[in-house]
């Protein structure tokens, strides 16, 4: 695949997914060396330090989403993570064992099924929006002391499952 090619699919895919941005795929992204803490610091992330560790949480605040287009703000100047990244579906596509249409049906399917455990947990808790999909289906499964488990909870167990073992099979690396 030409440098363009690549560059448009992935431009197709990523803006279509987000998922590695908005804490759906990680927690936390780790600075490495070369990274510049400082300029990125300026350019709107927030660095926290832990252990001699350099790390942003996600989501990510240079994520957007509009219109259901995805962009990362500071693109030019993104972490050398982001920069390497690509997950299961974009490697298929730049190395031609996958075809665009299967992984754009790919990403609808994880994202339709992220909108499912959004709405069930928004039916049972309040949770951080800053934080992690999974971080915050967890907390919303915490039951307050003496509460009992609902079906809600259960679905919710279930649909978030689900999604973790799609996304294992299909995106993660
Ligand atoms: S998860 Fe994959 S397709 Fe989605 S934005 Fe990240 S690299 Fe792109
Ligand atoms: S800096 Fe950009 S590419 Fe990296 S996680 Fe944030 S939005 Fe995504």
């Amino acid at each position: 695949m030409s440098d363009t090619a690549a560059a448009r699919s992935t431009e197709d895919l990523c803006s279509s997914c987000g998922m590695c941005c908005d804490g759906v795929l990680f927690h936390s992204v780790e600075l490495q060396s070369g990274d510049q803490p400082r300029k990125l610091s300026a350019l709107g992330l927030k660095i926290r330090k832990q252990k001699g560790v350099e790390y942003f949480l996600q989501p990510c605040s240079a994520h957007r989403e509009v219109s259901g287009k995805c962009s990362c703000l500071i693109y030019e100047d993104r972490p050398a993570r982001c920069r390497n990244f690509a997950c299961r579906q974009l490697r298929g596509v730049l190395t031609g064992e996958v075809t665009e249409e299967v992984a754009l049906e790919k990403i609808r399917s994880a994202r339709a099924q992220v909108a499912q455990v959004n709405a069930l947990m928004g039916q049972i808790a309040e949770t951080n929006p800053n934080r992690s999909l999974a971080h915050r289906v967890a907390n919303a499964l915490t039951l307050p002391k003496g509460a009992e488990q609902t079906p809600l909870h259960d679905e919710l167990k279930v649909s978030m499952e689900n999604l973790e073992a799609f996304l294992a099979k299909d995106f993660r690396v």
